[in-house]
């Protein structure tokens, strides 16, 4: 049974759930007995090699995770943001790694695919989303990250389609995807502005594709990103998933407003992660003694313990606004998305730091999971928009009299 607070906009359309109804218990379930049998006793060793989670991504198969966004019509079940969130959480609960590969398939080309692409994109790549085939999405380069309207990458005209040209970097699981939703410039869009740029599908075995190299990182060490170069490549009217019109930024403006599934999904994974670390330290707190003293009884850790869930609550109160306001089969709200974003990655990063405080000496050993969280969330702070990114769109937004769904704001004069 659903209970629930009244959302923002007071009816209960909007109630943020306080407990899962059926179908999500049993969602959540699902995910966490996967990401507890099938999961957790492999992450040590992907994070230690720095090789790829491939048990993971057969026992995900296996479970049928990869299905929950994508369209009944295509093979999935349909769900949208929240229950997208709850898998994500629950996976990155014991391992961020594998919560990814779920991210680039719930939230990322495949749902750009069914919201904003033709039947054909549709029928060719979403059957291969719900059979967990990875995607990919290249939008950062070499020399255009945040900056997004510095890239390089663009079309050039070859008959009734096109060649691409481009070099993208940090493309996560790039190696290992079927396919990779490019964002590039389209003919006679000006550089250095969002003149133009649009979004095309490329399957990954087409002539001209490579993977110039891999990245070696600090965490995530389970799920790689790579550097792909596209020298040529064909590029079919149908693989055009927003066309860039060469005169405004209208293609540009269309992919940001999609993101927003990404940067909720990328709060979800850094809520489960923090909450994996909090509550290993809670356990911890239990078992070890300073002295004679139980950890769980000295009273300035209890606090740190206090805090820790208060800030995780908070940031979980957000990203599930955002999601609620998203509905089923919406996109979620950019203010209210950027801002989970922030609290989530800020939150998440915190609440790791504390939690390996907590175990002292052991906190800081490779031997147990709580440095890898926190190792891993630090990536998710930069990925699908960093902090300060979000920082500038909350700012603006909010001075510019956009105010945040609820009732507490007044409008200030802009
Ligand atoms: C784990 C991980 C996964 C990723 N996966 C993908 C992926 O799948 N596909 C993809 O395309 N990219 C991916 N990225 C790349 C990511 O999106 C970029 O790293 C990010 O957008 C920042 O770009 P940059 O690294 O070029 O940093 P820069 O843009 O050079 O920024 C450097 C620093 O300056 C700050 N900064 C930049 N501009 C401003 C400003 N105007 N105001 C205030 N501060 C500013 C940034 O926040 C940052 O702290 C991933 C990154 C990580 C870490």
């Amino acid at each position: 049974m659903t209970s629930g607070i009244h959302g923002a906009r007071g009816g209960g359309a909007d109630a943020i759930p306080l407990a899962d109804d059926e179908d999500r218990a049993a969602l959540r379930k699902l995910a966490r007995d996967v990401a507890e049998r099938d999961i957790a006793p492999h992450a040590p060793r992907w994070d230690e090699t720095e090789e790829f989670a491939e048990e993971s991504l057969a026992a995900l198969r296996k479970a049928e995770l990869f299905t929950v966004t994508v369209g009944e019509e295509y093979g999935g079940m349909g769900m949208g943001d929240l229950e997208a969130a709850i898998v994500l959480e629950e996976l990155a609960r014991v391992d961020v790694s594998s919560a990814i590969l779920c991210q680039l398939v719930f939230n990322g080309p495949p749902r750009a695919i069914e919201h904003l692409g033709n039947e054909d994109l549709r029928q060719r790549w979403l059957p291969q989303a719900a059979a967990g085939e990875l995607f990919c999405i290249g939008i950062t380069e070499p020399d255009a990250g945040s900056a997004a309207t510095a890239m390089r990458a663009h079309l050039v005209p070859d008959g009734d389609g096109w060649r691409l040209e481009a070099y993208k970097n940090y493309v996560t699981g790039g190696h290992k995807a079927v396919a990779c939703l490019v964002w590039c410039r389209f003919p006679g869009g000006e550089t250095g502005t969002g003149k133009g740029i649009g979004a095309v599908v490329v399957d990954l075995s087409k002539p001209g594709v490579s993977v110039a190299g891999t990245h070696r990182k600090m965490g995530l060490r389970g799920c790689t990103e790579a550097e792909l170069a596209f020298d040529g490549v064909r590029i079919d009217p149908a693989d055009v998933l927003v066309a860039g019109d060469p005169a405004d930024n209208s293609g540009l403006k269309t992919l940001l407003a999609h993101i927003n599934h990404e940067r909720c999904g990328n709060a979800a994974m850094c809520l489960g992660a923090a909450q994996g670390a909090l509550e290993y330290a809670m356990a911890y707190m239990h078992e070890r003694s300073s002295g004679r003293t139980p950890l769980k009884d000295l009273q300035g850790l209890q606090w740190k313990v206090a805090d820790m869930g208060v800030a995780l609550e908070g940031a979980r109160l957000l990203l599930q606004r955002a999601l609620v306001l998203a509905g089923r089969g919406g996109t979620p709200p950019p203010l209210e998305s950027a801002m989970a974003k922030i609290a989530c990655n800020l939150t998440a990063k915190q609440v790791c730091d504390e939690a390996l405080q907590l175990l002292g000496g052991y906190g800081y050993s490779r031997e147990y999971p709580v440095e890898r969280a926190y190792r891993d969330v630090r990536g998710l702070c930069i990925g699908a928009g960093t902090v300060e990114i979000q920082r500038n769109f909350v700012g603006t937004a909010l001075l510019a009299g956009r105010t945040p769904a609820g009732p507490a704001w007044k409008k200030v004069p802009s």
